[in-house]
């Protein structure tokens, strides 16, 4: 692994992760190939894009570069979201900000949650606050027993659907049965923009 501790960038994306890289000590090392990041919290070094010639692929190294600048939380979760938090006040503070780049990274999220919870993860303890960032509704996620996302377009995320169980008493001359169903609700998720 080729570590370039002297990043300096060739575009103006790439100039200002070199000056944030600097800024907080981070160590950065650049893909071959790809779009995807990682954090590396006890080597205090990020993987980014080789290139970084696009708003989204400059999100994902302010993204890589909040997961070392606020630390690694409790659980992975709350990793993701404030290293998201931290990039997305970066990009706004740069002036930078574009609605779908951060529509992109919510949604992101909000699919990592719904992976967590079906695969049984207790992601209702979550804080309030990143319920309200990923759009899902405490009360859905405690009553679901698996949640799927649905979207419109290019993945703009518009609804969930939750399935969860049932169960009726029935009466019988012998006393009651008790019957449970698999119910699916769809539910329309919020617009993200009209929560902030
Ligand atoms: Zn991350």
């Amino acid at each position: 692994m080729e570590i370039n501790q002297t990043y300096k960038g060739n575009n103006d994306y790439e100039k200002i992760i070199a000056k944030l890289a600097k800024q907080y000590n981070i160590k950065v090392v650049r893909y071959f190939k790809g779009g995807c990041g990682r954090a590396y919290y006890k080597e205090g070094l990020i993987r980014i894009p080789k290139k970084l010639d696009n708003m989204r692929k400059f999100l994902v190294a302010l993204h890589e570069i909040g997961h070392l600048v606020e630390g690694k939380q409790k659980t992975s979760y709350m990793s993701e979201y404030v290293a998201m938090k931290w990039a997305l006040k970066k990009f706004k503070e740069l002036g930078m900000y574009d609605k779908g780049a951060e529509e992109s990274e919510r949604r992101y999220f909000t699919k990592k949650l719904c992976q967590a919870k079906n695969r049984r993860s207790k992601i209702e303890d979550l804080p309030d606050e990143v319920f309200k960032f990923s759009r899902l509704s405490k009360q859905w996620v405690k009553k679901a027993n698996k949640i799927y996302l649905y979207g419109r377009g290019k993945g703009w995320l518009t609804g969930i659907y939750i399935k969860y169980e049932t169960v009726t008493k029935e009466k019988t001359k012998y006393g009651g049965t008790l019957t449970t169903k698999n119910v699916i609700k769809r539910v329309e998720l919020p617009d993200m923009f009209t929560l902030e």
